[in-house]
């Protein structure tokens, strides 16, 4: 979950990106199976959430803004019949974050046949297929890169009358991050970018009832499906009556799995590419005591992301493991923001730490990332008001010091902290006695057990494997001088 101690602060973390889920089943409520699959999923995305439910005549979609749970009821579901879902969840990566039209399913008629498109990424530079395409007559209307995906898909189904051709060629002309799920009336598509980004997996439901995919895991847990496989990077699946069958339609580039995602994004009971979260975070927290040991009485982890990392901390250092932070779970986007008043009297409405556990020790404490650096300011501060001796904190991902363009919100490069100070001077602005993060190397040990020979690293070391537009790079980038 992105933190900041106060609601309505600029977020100090990456903002997770966007979950997607489907299902198709002749014999299960899909829209309701689609709707638990999402809560699972909620963490990657509370501004909007949708579901569009293919009845074997069309495509009905539903979606609001708000949380899952705020938008769909007995009612709705009930309106939602069919044999094919997808759904998602949405943090506003591209476009107008509080627009209804940007949240997704975004729907496409092909020859009066409606699809429904759901998206976990961010498509880079999607101009130029926009202007193709409203050369030709499309129309748009959400100014987001899903929609464009959406629209090409349409298009490009309509002139080869075959949907899965019209995905393939679609997928030869967008770049960028996606993981796509697409309920059309009678099947269930999902594919994956050629370097496998984001992740999407697939899994059975018990009984041959029927096939679900996933951005993670814990979405087929949630519904008692089984894991099968994660979508091959630039494959396309399609599910329908007869079944399943895949095709291949984009050979795979290099693989590289957002590496982030171990380390923040995902849920930790979710396995992404066969690695999971959960073990992935202990062994950046191994790693990092092994890396930038430090003289302590206490190790404790910032909630929720951090605590993995500082039970792998304790673990290697013996250096005794303790809840010194009490995260409010009931805190979220839309919460009433407190004044400017209350700020400076310190309210903490989201981190509270335990003075009883606390005070007159020596602390390290493990958090996952940090990107502008004011949440972890605060965070110290709130430490040692609250009777802490030293404050030596443990970062699990090496210094975010690159915007990343692939699907998750962060700052430009400015605003990194890492990209405009030292270590010195990082650990002086937050105000902690010392400050460390996990190697790229050690990082890539913790999830060494993943799929991917490597992967994408790009927040932490500026090596984009998609290419970026200098439309993009000139706005997020710092400007070097000539
Ligand atoms: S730039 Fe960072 S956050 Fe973005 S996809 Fe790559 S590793 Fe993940």
């Amino acid at each position: 979950m992105a933190t900041s101690i106060l609601p309505g602060e600029a977020p100090d973390r990456p903002q997770e990106e966007c979950a997607v889920f489907g299902v198709f089943s002749p014999t299960d409520d899909v829209a309701r199976l689609t709707c638990f699959g999402l809560q699972a999923l909620q963490h990657r995305g509370q501004e909007s959430a949708g579901i569009a439910v293919g009845d074997g005549e069309t495509v009905t979609v539903m979606k609001d803004l708000g949380l899952v749970t705020q938008i769909f009821d007995e009612g709705s579901l009930a309106a939602l019949q069919g044999d094919v879902a997808v759904g998602h969840c949405r943090y506003a990566t591209s476009g107008i974050s509080d627009a209804w039209f940007s949240a997704q399913p975004h729907m496409s008629a092909i020859d009066e046949v409606m699809v429904a498109l759901a998206h976990n990424g961010t498509l880079v530079d999607t101009e130029p297929i926009r202007e193709r395409l409203e050369a030709r007559g499309v129309e748009f209307r959400a100014g987001t890169d899903s929609e464009v995906a959406c629209q090409a898909i349409g298009y490009y189904t309509r002139e080869t009358h075959h949907l899965t051709e019209g995905i393939k060629q679609t997928m030869e002309l967008i770049k960028g991050a996606y993981a796509m799920v697409l309920a059309s009336p009678t099947a269930l598509y999902a594919f994956r970018d050629p370097n496998g980004i984001r992740p999407l997996c697939l899994g059975k439901l018990p009984g041959d009832r029927g096939w679900v995919v996933s951005s993670e895991t814990c979405g087929l847990d949630i519904v008692g499906a089984e894991f099968v496989r994660d979508v091959n990077p630039g494959e396309i699946i399609r599910i329908n009556s007869t079944g399943i069958s895949t095709l291949q339609a984009l050979e795979p580039g290099p693989s590289r799995g957002c590496i982030f995602e171990y380390v923040y994004f995902a849920r930790p009971d979710s396995v992404i590419d066969g690695q999971s979260v959960y073990q992935a975070r202990r062994a950046m927290g191994r790693i990092l005591a092994e890396e930038a040991p430090a003289q302590a009485d206490l190790v404790l982890g910032v909630p929720d992301s951090g605590v993995p990392g500082a039970l792998g901390f304790a673990e290697a250092s013996g250096i005794e493991y303790t809840d010194g932070i009490v995260k409010n779970r009931y805190v979220g986007r839309t919460f009433i923001q407190p004044t400017q008043e209350m700020r400076q009297l310190g309210v903490r409405i989201k981190l509270n730490p335990l003075p009883s556990v606390i005070s007159g020790k020596r602390l390290v404490v493990v958090d996952d990332s940090i990107v502008r650096g004011t949440t972890s300011k605060k965070l110290v501060e709130m430490l040692r008001a609250a009777g802490a001796a030293e404050v030596h904190l443990r970062i699990v991902s090496p210094p975010t010091a690159w915007p990343c363009f692939y699907g998750v919100d962060t700052p430009t490069q400015g605003q990194l902290i890492a990209a405009v100070k030292s270590n010195q001077e990082m650990c002086e602005y937050i105000g902690c006695d010392s400050l460390a993060f996990i190697s790229i190397d050690g990082l890539r040990r913790a999830v060494g057990g993943a799929n991917h020979e490597t992967f994408c690293e790009a927040c932490f070391t500026g090596d984009y494997i998609v290419p970026l537009p200098e439309s993009l790079t000139d706005i997020a980038f710092i400007k070097k001088e000539k």
